[in-house]
């Protein structure tokens, strides 16, 4: 399986799947129809699937379109999104299984940024890592803001993605990454990891290189959001139970204007 990240609209990311055994692809998280269509042209590409993480517009705003060019492609959603999802087909909870490409991905539900959310997780193969597509639950150095969750569904959310091996590439859908790494910086100072992540990531921002995909790792180790149970982050919140350290550090970055 190929990824091919696309870049539109001001800081979203689209993924375009590719099989190059069945020439079939899949995308995920369609904002837009246009840059998926010229992507499938170039590779020749039959559209057999679209992975929908949740329904905000900048996910779903090409599946019309999309479905109208590829009108045999099936478009998988949350079971919570129903009716929010055009075209949405297959409703999916946490723990089913969708395949693509030879390959099955598992579902996580990740309710936080809305209460639909849900996550695809590709585990390893033999020649291949594990691949997660997480939409706006997880972002290099952040996590998605809360439309329709509290602090606990978020936690909880983060944790099962946080149990998956190091080396997972993780697929979020924008980049945000300088700004979250400006807003850890002001909760986890002395993060040597962290401290490195942000030079290496201003950098590559000035080649014009996207930082995404993080890794399950990287994140552990940098992302304020994955560390609410370490003594620098609940000495930042000023507090140690967990949903609280999180919705502290949460309210803190929803303020902040670095
Ligand atoms: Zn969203």
């Amino acid at each position: 399986m190929n990824i091919y990240r696309l870049a539109v609209l001001n800081d979203n990311y689209v993924f375009v799947l590719h099989d190059p055994d069945t020439n079939t692809a899949a995308v995920v998280d369609p904002a837009i129809a246009e840059p998926v269509l010229a992507q499938l042209d170039a590779l020749g590409a039959d559209l057999v699937a679209i992975f929908n993480t949740h329904h905000h517009g900048d996910h779903v705003g090409g599946n019309s379109t999309l479905i109208k060019k590829f009108p045999n492609a099936v478009v998988y959603g949350g079971q919570k999104d129903r009716d929010r999802i055009p075209h949405q087909q297959f409703f999916l909870r946490g723990g089913d299984q969708v395949s693509f490409g030879g390959r099955e991905a598992q579902v996580f539900f990740v309710p936080g940024h809305t209460y639909a959310h849900i996550a695809y997780y590709f585990a390893p193969t033999n020649d291949q890592g594990g691949e997660l597509f997480c939409g706006d639950t997880l972002f290099a150095g952040g996590c998605g803001r809360l439309f329709e969750g509290t602090p606990a569904e978020m936690l909880a959310s983060l944790d099962q993605l946080r149990q998956l091996p190091d080396d997972t590439r993780v697929w979020c859908a924008h980049e945000y990454t300088i700004g979250n790494l400006k807003f850890a910086l002001t909760v986890d100072q002395d993060n040597f990891d962290l401290q490195e992540r942000m030079v290496t990531a201003q950098a590559m921002r000035q080649r014009g290189e996207p930082t995404v995909p993080t890794t399950i790792g990287l994140e552990k180790r940098t992302n304020p959001f994955m560390r609410w149970d370490t003594a620098a982050i609940q000495r930042s919140a000023g507090i140690d139970i967990p949903d609280r350290v999180f919705a502290r550090i949460r309210g803190q970055k929803d303020n902040f204007s670095g």
